[in-house]
């Protein structure tokens, strides 16, 4: 099962790629995640990253296209994957198609979750992750059992520094200019689904599940 996720920032791209993970047992590749382990581990790929996401940028395209190169040619995400925040650009996107090539891989879904700016910004604004495991919440719409403290592992949960409102703006600014274009460029994917995002997390995992079990994308479903 080879799943793309697409849509705005705050979409809800990786709230429903951990959950298909854990369903389906695939891993969920997400280059912002990369890019945040890097910046915690201080490398030099860390250092880089940082400056660009700090402000709303993307991160270039050499440095964004060689960590998903290095990532697919692991052998644990040859059997499927779960694609969340990439490609954003038109030359991610066509190296993508050559990764993809050269793994002899086709895309089994590519999913692209629609909700509104205003939307947008309440959902990125409320969102907390877990310092520990990067486990995902929302204050309001999908708050931890005790405050603060994640679910899952008992960390700490805190606020990306990306997601304070200004910068929330900017990179929405990014996602309209760079990004979206590609919405017409995977509308000629055979696989290409449009997808209603404004519902609460279950509903939309049960919509994207009811679209992968109409492809028949994995035993599991
Ligand atoms: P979001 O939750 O907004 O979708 P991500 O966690 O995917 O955000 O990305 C956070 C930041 O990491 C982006 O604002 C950008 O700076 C950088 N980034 C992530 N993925 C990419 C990419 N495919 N190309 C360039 N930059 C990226
Ligand atoms: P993305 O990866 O697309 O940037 P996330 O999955 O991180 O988006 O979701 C952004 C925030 O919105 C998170 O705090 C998440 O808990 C919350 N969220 C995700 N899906 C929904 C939903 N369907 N309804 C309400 N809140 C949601
Ligand atoms: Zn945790």
């Amino acid at each position: 099962m080879f799943i793309l996720l697409m849509g705005p920032p705050g979409a809800g791209k990786g709230t429903q790629a951990d959950l298909l993970a854990e369903k389906c047992g695939v891993p969920h590749i997400s280059t912002g995640d990369m890019f945040r382990a890097a910046v915690k581990a201080g490398t030099e790929l860390g250092k880089e990253a940082k400056r660009y996401m700090d402000t709303g940028q993307l991160v270039p395209d050499a440095v964004t296209i060689g960590i998903i190169r290095e990532s697919l040619s692991k052998k644990e995400n040859q059997k499927g994957f779960i694609l969340d925040g990439f490609p954003r650009t038109k030359e991610q996107a066509a190296a993508l198609d050559g990764l993809l090539a050269e793994l002899s891989v086709k895309l089994d879904a590519v999913i692209d979750i629609h909700v509104p700016g205003t939307e947008l910004i309440n959902r990125i604004t409320g969102r907390r992750i877990c310092k520990a495991c990067g486990a995902n919440y929302h204050a309001l719409y999908n708050p931890p059992r005790a405050d603060g403290i994640c679910d899952k592992c008992g960390g700490v949960l805190y606020q990306r520094d990306d997601d304070r409102e200004t910068t929330v703006k900017k990179r929405i600014e990014v996602y309209n200019e760079q990004t979206k274009p590609l919405i017409e460029y995977y509308s000629r994917h055979g696989q290409y689904t449009e997808l209603d995002g404004t519902k609460g997390i279950k509903e939309v995992f049960a919509a994207i599940l009811a679209i992968l079990s109409s492809k028949k994308t994995h035993d599991n479903l």
